[in-house]
């Protein structure tokens, strides 16, 4: 048994074994008094020693009890804080009472929901593009990082507006805004479910198609740029938008490298003429004839 380095010198350094070892000297003075008085007088009437020592009994039992019920939300309240520390959501309940471990189980919830909320609004400030709601490039990586390690494979493709300057320069900074913003959702729209899009900076978007061909890939981002022509996105009266993209395969090596190599087919579809989808394999098949 260790002993307290402060405090009480001679009670031992647990909690619940201090308030124990109070309870236990507690309901045992009156039989020890009881004890000595016989010792005393030279005579023991042992009927009372017997209902005397079964009372202590029931009495010490009875604190234990009470002492382990006291302190059980003692040790809630320790888990949840340690799962505050790890940053996972934590509810202790039902908290109930106007005593004093009822408080702190309340201030330990409210600390934790505070804490939780506080961590989701960073997060998303984090891994969020404010003016689009997409996922920014960190989040975009936090997203990607788990399924590249697990070579699930896909498809990767950069997105750039075409001529988006001219739109600013001749519609104003909001409306070229509000085509980024429209843009965004039609993409989003547009992809299957599991497909991670992203906001890749300025007029640049990426999506992560997984465990998808570039040929499937490919059908879906022709669909987008289909779907501007026929909706345009952005204010209206603007002339409907185009935008050119590099297509690859992924999941085989880092992203940094597939982002390169997507980026070398978007540089050929710009160079090629803009508003049209470049797979990588195509280009390739191509130089080689
Ligand atoms: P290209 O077809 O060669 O891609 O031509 P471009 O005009 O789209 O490309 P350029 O790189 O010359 O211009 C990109 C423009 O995108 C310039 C920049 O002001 C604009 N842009 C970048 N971010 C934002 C934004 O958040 N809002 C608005 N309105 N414009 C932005
Ligand atoms: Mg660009
Ligand atoms: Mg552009």
């Amino acid at each position: 048994m260790r002993l307290a380095s402060s405090g009480s010198f001679f009670l031992p350094q647990s909690l619940r074994m201090r308030i124990f070892a109070i309870c236990f000297i507690g309901t045992h003075v009156p039989l020890l008094s009881f004890v000595a008085r016989e010792a005393v007088r030279g005579q023991f009437a042992w009927g009372d020693l017997g209902v005397l020592l079964v009372a202590t009994l029931i009495g010490t039992a009875g604190a234990l009890y009470g002492i382990h019920a006291l302190l059980s939300p003692l040790k809630l309240s320790i888990e949840g804080l340690q799962s505050i520390g790890r940053g996972e959501p934590v509810t202790i309940g039902p908290v109930a009472g106007p005593d004093e471990i009822s408080e702190l189980l309340r201030r330990v919830n409210e600390a934790a929901a505070s804490v939780h909320s506080r961590l989701s609004t960073l997060d998303h400030a984090a891994h969020r593009d404010p003016l689009t709601g997409l996922l920014n490039r960190r989040g975009f990586f936090a997203e990607i990082d788990p399924l590249f390690a697990a070579r699930i494979g896909g498809a990767f493709a950069i997105l750039d507006l075409d001529r988006f300057k001219t739109i600013n320069d001749r519609f104003g900074h909001p409306a070229g805004d509000q085509v980024l913003r429209d843009f965004a959702n039609r993409l989003s729209s547009v992809c299957p479910r599991d497909t991670i899009v992203a906001r890749w900076g300025g007029e640049e978007f990426v999506v992560y198609f997984p465990r998808t061909d570039e040929v499937a890939a490919q059908r879906v981002l022709a669909a987008m740029l289909t779907s501007l022509d026929a909706v345009p996105v952005g204010p209206t009266g603007l002339p409907p938008i185009t935008f050119s993209a590099g297509l690859v395969e992924a999941g085989s090596e880092p992203i940094e490298r597939t982002a390169e190599r997507a980026d070398a087919a978007l540089y050929a579809a710009k160079r090629g003429g803009r508003a049209q989808v470049l797979v990588e394999r195509d280009l390739v098949a191509r130089a080689g004839e």
